[in-house]
C-alpha cells in the first residue's frame, strides 16, 4: 500500500469529514469522528482489495473457502489500521486534531455473529490467511441481530437483542449484483432426456441471498482477501399492493417475513444443538449461495468444472455447513450435467472437515421428515450419497449389521451431519492433540478404521497480531526493544524472549506492565461494575461461555471455602486475590444462568464483608465479548482452564492468557496439554483427573460423589452453603446447583478435582510470593506462545489439508 504520512493523513481525513458530514471537524460528535475515520481507512482499503482480486483472477491460484455459521471479528477499525501499517502515523495525526484515536476505536460495535470459540477462531484464521498471503476467504451468515448482549440485574442473566447495525456498518459493501437464489420445499419432478434422468425442482420457496462483503486486510503485505456473508430478502421488494386480493397480501406479507427471518438471528447455543427447522434453513441458505457464488466466479474466469478441486478448497467449519457436500454434488450433477463418480471425486477432493467438540448434546441430527420436506433434492442426494457409501460398509464389514447401521448417514428417522461430513470430505480434523486422539480411539473409532488416511490433527491457534499487538501495547514494545520486531512475521521467534529471563531488568519490566494493565483493568472494573479492586492483588480470571463442563462452579466452591477459611481464622496469611469471572449463558440452559447468579451472589456477600474484603474481592464483569476480553487479559495473572479432561476439545482463551503472561492453572485438557508441552510443568500449574482416569470412570463407573462429600468437611459445608440461605434468602435458589453435584453424581466430577484443585491454588499463593519467580514463569509462557500463533496453524491447513502454496513474501 502507498505510504502516508502525518500530513497526507490528517490532509485526508479533515476531507473526508466534511464531505461525510457537511460540517466542520471540530463541530462534530465523536461517532461522526468514527464513521468518517472508518470510512477513510475503507476506502483506503479498497483500492488494495481491488488489487488483490485482480491478482487472484489473472493467476488463477486455489482459492480457499472457509464455510462457517459464525464469525465472532469484534471491532475491526484497530485492527485494519494495525495490519495496513499507519495505527501509529493515523493515532499521532489524530492526536494534532484534538482526537484520541483509542477513544474513536472504542466506539465501534463489536461484530458478534458468534458464540465463542469457534466463531472467534474463524475470525483469527481469517486474520492469519490474509496476513500469510493465502487466498482464503469467509463464507457466513450477515445476521441482522448477533450474539445477544448480556445485562445484569439482580445477579441474573437478561438478554437484550444485539442491535450491532443500528449506526450502520462502515466496513461492509452490499453486492446487490451478486445476489444468489435459494430454493426451499417445493418438490422435485423427475424427467428423462436422451437416457439421462434430470431432476427439475417445482413449486418451491424462492429466497433472494444477497451478499455483504467485508475486506480482511493482510499483514503489511498489500494482500485484502473477502469475507462474504449473506442476507436473506424476499425474491421482489416491491409489493403491488393493490393488485393483492386480501388473502394473497397477507401471504406476500408472510413470505416476505418468513424469508427475512433466516438471516434474523445467531442462535445462541455453544456446544449445543438446536433442532429447529429455521436453524437447518439458515445453514442451507448460506451454504446454497456460496457455494452457488463460487461455481459462477469459477466459470466465469474459465475454470474448467472437471478441475474445480484444484482450484477451489472449501473448508467446513463444524458440521454446521455440511450441506455444502449435497449442495456441490446437485450443482455438479444437476446443472454441470457431469457423471456421479466424477461428482463425487471432485466434492471430496474439494471438501475438508473440523470436527470441534465430542460432547453428544453437540451432535448435529436432523429429523428426516423436516429435512426431506425443507430440501427435497438435497434429501434425494444424501439417500444416493448414503446407499453408495452403506455398500461399501458391506463389503468391508460383512455381516456387521449393527455397526453398519451405527455407521450410517442416514438412521434412527434421522440424518447424522457428522457421518455425512467425514464421508463427504478428504480431511478431518481435530483440534488438539488430545482431542483428535479421542476422535481416532473412542468417538470415531469405526470411521477412523475405514478411513485412516482421513483422520489429523491441527491444533487451534490465535492471531498474535489482535491478541498481543494490539491488546498489549506496552507488552509488545518491550519485546521489540529486546528481540527486535522479527517475531511480528515469525510469532515463533518469541522464543528469543527466554534468554533475557535472567535478566532482572526485564524481570522488573514485565512486572511494571502487568501492573499498568491491572490498572487499566481495575478502572474499567470500577466504572462498568462499580466494584473497587486493588490492582496488587492477584487477578485471577476465568472468562469463557457459562457452561457445566467448564465448571464455573468448581471456581465458586473454593471461594466460598477460602471465605469460610477467611472467616474461621481472620489472620489467614495469602495473597489477596480478585476472582474476575465472565461470559454468557445460553438463554435455555437454567443451570448456566443458575451459575452466573451464584457467582453474583457470592460476589456480593464476599464484597460487602468487611472482614475479608481486604483478601478477596469477587467480579462478575457484564457483557463478555472480544472487545473486553482485549481488555481482561493483558491484565491478569493466573488463567483458569479447569474443565473435566477430554471435555474441551481445545481452548483458544488459554493461548492469548499465556501470550499475555498470565500463569496457567489447568486440567491436562484440550490444548492446555500442548501449552504444558511447551512451558514445562515448572511453568503451568496442573490439577485433577487426567483423560484415562476420567473416561474410565465414565465407562465403568466407580464415582461416588456422595461418598466424597461425606469425606470431606471442606466439601460438606460449601454444599451446604449453598442451601442455607448464606448466599440467598431463598434457600431453594442454588438448588438446582446442589443436586447436580450430589443427588446426580457430579457428571463433571467438580467434588473428585476439588482437593487437587485447591492444593493448585495454594501453589499459586506460594508462587506469588516469589516475585523474581513468578515474573520468569511469566516471561516463560511469553516466549513459548509463538507456537500458538493462528499463522502456525493455517500454515498446516494450508499445506496439510488444503494443497495451497504458502508464500513468504515480504519476510
Ligand atoms: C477466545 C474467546 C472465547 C473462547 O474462550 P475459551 O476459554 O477457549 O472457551 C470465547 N469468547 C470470546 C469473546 C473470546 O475472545
Amino acid at each position: 500500500m502507498t505510504a502516508i504520512d502525518k500530513k497526507l493523513f490528517k490532509k485526508l481525513y479533515v476531507n473526508k469529514f466534511l464531505e461525510m458530514h457537511g460540517i466542520e471537524l471540530k463541530e462534530g460528535s465523536n461517532q461522526q469522528k468514527y464513521e468518517a475515520l472508518g470510512s477513510l481507512v475503507r476506502d483506503y482499503v479498497t483500492r488494495t482489495w481491488l488489487k488483490t482480486n485482480k491478482k487472484y483472477n489473472k493467476t488463477g491460484e486455489k482459492q480457499v473457502y472457509y464455510f462457517s455459521m459464525e464469525f465472532l471479528l469484534g471491532r475491526l477499525l484497530g485492527d485494519s489500521l494495525l495490519n495496513i501499517g499507519i495505527r501509529d502515523v493515523c493515532r499521532e495525526a489524530l492526536a494534532e486534531l484534538n482526537i484520541s484515536l483509542e477513544e474513536l476505536e472504542n466506539l465501534e460495535q463489536d461484530q458478534g455473529l458468534g458464540n465463542g470459540g469457534l466463531g472467534r477462531l474463524a475470525a483469527c484464521f481469517l486474520d492469519s490467511m490474509a496476513s500469510l498471503n493465502i487466498p482464503g476467504h469467509g463464507c457466513g451468515i450477515r445476521y441482522k441481530y448477533g450474539f445477544f448482549e448480556q445485562k445484569v440485574i439482580d445477579g441474573k442473566q437478561v438478554e437484550v437483542s444485539d442491535n450491532w447495525l443500528r449506526q450502520g456498518n462502515v466496513w461492509e459493501k452490499r453486492n446487490a449484483n451478486k445476489a444468489e437464489i435459494v430454493k426451499f420445499g417445493g418438490n422435485i419432478k423427475v424427467e428423462e432426456n436422451n437416457g439421462r434422468l434430470s431432476f427439475i425442482h417445482v413449486n418451491y420457496e424462492p429466497v433472494l441471498a444477497v451478499p455483504y462483503d467485508t475486506p480482511v486486510v493482510g499483514y503489511e503485505n498489500d494482500v485484502v482477501n473477502t469475507l462474504r456473508l449473506w442476507s436473506a430478502e424476499a425474491v421482489s421488494n416491491e409489493f403491488d399492493f393493490s393488485s393483492f386480493s386480501r388473502g394473497d397480501f397477507l401471504q406476500a406479507i408472510e413470505y416476505k417475513n418468513s424469508v427475512e427471518s433466516i438471516s434474523q438471528v445467531l442462535y445462541p447455543e455453544d456446544s449445543f444443538y438446536e433442532g429447529k427447522m429455521l436453524r437447518l434453513k439458515q445453514q442451507y441458505f448460506f451454504v446454497s449461495s456460496g457455494i452457488q457464488s463460487i461455481i459462477r466466479h469459477f466459470k466465469k474466469h474459465g475454470g474448467n468444472i472437471l478441475e474445480l478441486d484444484e482450484k477451489v478448497a472449501i473448508h467446513i467449519n463444524d458440521t454446521h455447513p455440511t450441506l455444502a457436500i449435497p449442495e456441490l454434488m446437485r450443482i455438479l450433477l444437476d446443472e454441470e450435467g457431469l457423471p456421479w463418480e466424477d461428482a463425487w471425486r471432485i466434492t471430496e477432493n474439494t471438501i475438508s472437515y473440523t470436527n470441534h467438540t465430542i460432547l453428544s448434546e453437540a451432535l448435529e441430527k436432523w429429523p428426516i421428515d423436516m429435512f426431506k420436506n425443507l430440501l427435497p433434492r438435497i434429501f434425494m442426494l444424501v439417500e444416493e450419497i448414503n446407499r453408495r457409501y452403506c455398500e461399501e460398509l458391506w463389503s468391508k464389514f460383512p455381516g456387521q449389521q449393527n455397526k453398519i447401521a451405527n455407521m450410517a448417514i442416514i438412521g434412527d428417522g434421522q440424518v447424522k451431519m457428522a457421518h455425512l461430513a467425514i464421508v463427504g470430505s478428504h480431511s478431518v480434523n481435530g483440534v488438539a492433540k488430545l482431542h483428535t486422539e479421542i476422535l481416532k480411539k473412542k468417538e470415531m473409532s469405526d470411521f477412523y478404521y475405514l478411513y485412516p488416511n482421513k483422520f489429523n490433527n491441527k491444533t487451534n491457534g490465535i492471531t498474535h497480531r489482535r491478541w498481543l499487538l494490539k491488546s498489549n501495547p506496552k507488552l509488545t514494545k518491550l519485546l521489540c526493544d529486546t528481540i527486535g520486531d522479527g517475531f511480528i512475521k515469525h510469532p515463533i521467534d518469541l522464543q528469543k524472549f527466554e534468554s533475557h529471563l535472567d535478566d532482572k531488568g526485564i524481570l522488573d519490566e514485565l512486572a511494571k506492565i502487568k501492573l499498568q494493565n491491572k490498572q487499566k483493568l481495575a478502572k474499567t472494573i470500577f466504572e462498568n461494575e462499580k466494584i473497587i479492586v486493588d490492582p496488587n492483588s492477584i487477578f485471577d480470571v476465568q472468562v469463557k461461555r457459562i457452561h457445566a463442563y467448564k465448571r464455573q462452579t468448581m471456581n465458586c466452591l473454593r471461594i466460598m471455602d477460602l471465605y469460610n477459611k477467611l472467616i474461621d481464622n481472620p489472620n489467614l496469611d495469602i495473597s489477596p486475590r480478585t476472582f474476575i469471572f465472565a461470559g454468557k449463558a445460553a438463554p435455555g440452559y437454567y443451570l448456566a444462568k443458575n451459575t452466573i447468579e451464584l457467582i453474583n451472589n457470592i460476589a456480593n456477600k464476599v464484597n460487602n464483608d468487611p472482614r475479608v474484603n481486604e483478601k478477596i474481592k469477587v467480579v462478575f464483569m457484564e457483557n463478555y465479548r472480544v472487545s473486553l476480553a482485549e481488555e481482561i487479559i493483558p491484565g491478569t495473572d493466573v488463567s483458569e482452564q479447569i474443565s473435566t479432561t477430554t471435555k474441551e476439545a481445545s481452548g483458544t482463551s488459554n493461548m492469548k492468557f499465556m501470550m499475555n503472561g498470565a500463569l496457567t492453572v489447568a486440567t491436562l485438557d484440550g490444548a492446555n496439554i500442548e501449552i504444558r508441552d511447551e512451558v514445562g510443568n515448572d511453568n503451568i500449574v496442573i490439577f485433577g483427573l487426567n483423560a484415562d482416569e476420567v473416561l474410565n470412570y465414565y465407562k465403568n463407573g466407580g464415582y461416588s460423589a456422595l461418598e466424597t462429600y461425606n469425606n470431606d468437611p471442606r466439601i460438606k459445608n460449601i454444599l451446604n452453603d449453598l442451601i442455607n440461605g448464606k448466599y440467598h434468602s431463598d434457600r431453594d435458589r442454588f438448588k438446582t446447583i446442589y443436586e447436580n453435584l450430589l443427588t446426580y453424581n457430579d457428571e463433571f466430577f467438580v467434588l473428585k478435582d476439588f482437593d487437587s484443585y485447591l492444593k493448585a491454588q495454594d501453589k499459586v499463593d506460594s508462587l506469588y510470593r516469589e516475585k523474581d519467580t513468578w515474573q520468569r514463569m511469566c516471561g516463560v509462557n511469553i516466549s513459548h506462545s509463538g507456537i500458538f500463533s493462528s499463522d502456525r496453524t493455517i500454515e498446516q491447513y494450508a499445506t496439510g489439508i488444503w494443497g495451497s502454496e504458502v508464500i513468504y513474501k515480504n519476510l
